[in-house]
Parts: C-alpha cells; structure tokens; sequence
C-alpha cells in the first residue's frame, strides 16, 4: 500500500473523497501487517477520532481495495481482513484459536492444478491458508 500521502493524491485524482477519517484510516493501515478486521481498525480510530463511524471505515476500505491498495481476506475468521501488504506475493499462516494472521512470502513450488482439472478454467491467482495455531495459543492448552 502506500503512504497516507500518496494515497490522498490518488484519491483526489479519481474523485473520491479525502477526509480526515480517511486519511486516519490511510494511516492505521499503511505498515500494518496484523490483517486488522474493519473492526479492529474502527476501534482504534475512534481511540483518536471520535467522529469516524464504522460505514466510513468500511466504505475507505472498500476503495481502497478498489483502487489494488488493499486485499480484503476472508479467512473464515468471521469477519474479513485487511491486507495492505499488495506488493508482495504472499500465502498466510493463521492461528484458529486467536486469529493470528501472519505473510508467509514463500513460493509453494509444484502447487498447480491438473490439466484435467484445469479445462474452460484460467488460474490468475493462488493463496494458500495455513492452518494451526500460534505459540501463545499452543501454550494455553
Ligand atoms: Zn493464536
Ligand atoms: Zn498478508
């Protein structure tokens, strides 16, 4: 993703809108590589910014994914996830008891889908989800 800065540029460019909510947003997710929820980011918005609302939150993300800045994940956490990381081709590791969510930039060689499987079907993009748990999950039980 790139910078609050830039990202303002880009908006205004294509007409959408720039407020200081979203520029707040630009920046909770600009570096963030916990995969907040829309959530989590709304939460810690507010912290500083009592007038965001949740629907700003979501629309930003939303164009922001829009616009290939984000990735918006659905890891089957019950509510999806906010990748800013588009640079880098990247699966995902993630705890099932927490919801950790942590890159995994490693090329899965020899992943590929049989010819027969493949028929009428073009593959543009692959992700793999590890499943399992973290350190401090595993710790607990
Ligand atoms: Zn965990
Ligand atoms: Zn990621």
């Amino acid at each position: 993703m790139k910078s609050s800065e830039a990202l303002t540029t880009i908006f205004r460019e294509q007409g959408l809108r720039v407020t200081p909510q979203r520029q707040e947003i630009f920046r909770l997710l600009d570096g963030d590589d916990s995969h907040p929820t829309v959530e989590s980011l709304f939460d810690r918005a507010r912290a500083h910014m009592a007038t965001i609302s949740l629907k700003t939150v979501y629309q930003t993300v939303h164009d922001l994914e829009a616009l290939g800045e984000v990735r918006v994940l659905d890891l089957g956490t019950g509510s999806v996830r906010v990748d800013p990381n588009v640079e880098d081709d990247h699966h995902h590791l993630l705890c099932t008891a927490c919801g950790l969510v942590r890159d995994l930039p490693v090329e899965l060689d020899g992943l590929h889908v049989p010819i027969r499987y493949r028929r009428d079907f073009t593959v543009d993009d692959v992700q793999v989800i590890f499943r399992g748990r973290c350190d401090h999950c595993s710790d607990r039980v």
